[in-house]
């Protein structure tokens, strides 16, 4: 099956009708190769998210842990991180795949985010200013989530 990746991201913007120049794909969402055309796509199995514009993009890719500031590095200069969903996608949380519901962590942090072992709470993240989290996913996330 090789060459069955090959351009997995333009093969969903196609199926998906992704309103994006350039889609970028992989497996569970950790991506580390950077978006260059706007507006743009990230998307992994369960859906994408949309950056209408590369100020909306830069904002949230900083790729540092929006809790503890970690960008882990990588061997070509480029650095990791995944993206969390505060509230869950998929039953029974229902949560949406927006950037507004997306907060930029580091494997640590987000293993604890999906297990509920840490409390979010949106005076402590690290906020950037055109990446507008909203808070009712954070109040969702410290109410039912977080053990
Ligand atoms: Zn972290």
């Amino acid at each position: 099956m090789a060459g069955t990746k090959t351009n997995t991201g333009e093969n969903l913007k196609r199926q998906w009708q992704i309103p994006a120049r350039q889609v970028r794909y992989r497996e569970g969402g950790k991506w580390s190769m950077p978006l260059k055309g706007f507006p743009g796509a990230l998307a992994d199995e369960n859906g994408c998210i949309l950056f209408p514009t590369q100020e909306a993009y830069q904002s949230c890719s900083q790729n540092k842990c929006q809790i503890c500031s970690l960008a882990v590095p990588l061997w070509d200069g480029l650095t990791y991180a995944e993206a969390h969903h505060i509230r869950p996608l998929g039953r029974p949380h229902n949560g949406p795949d927006a950037p507004t519901n997306i907060l930029i962590l580091c494997p640590n942090h987000h293993a604890q985010g999906d297990l509920g072992s840490i409390r979010l709470d949106l005076a402590s993240l690290r906020c950037v200013p055109s990446h507008v989290i909203a808070t009712e996913f954070i109040r969702y996330q410290a109410t039912t989530i977080a053990k």
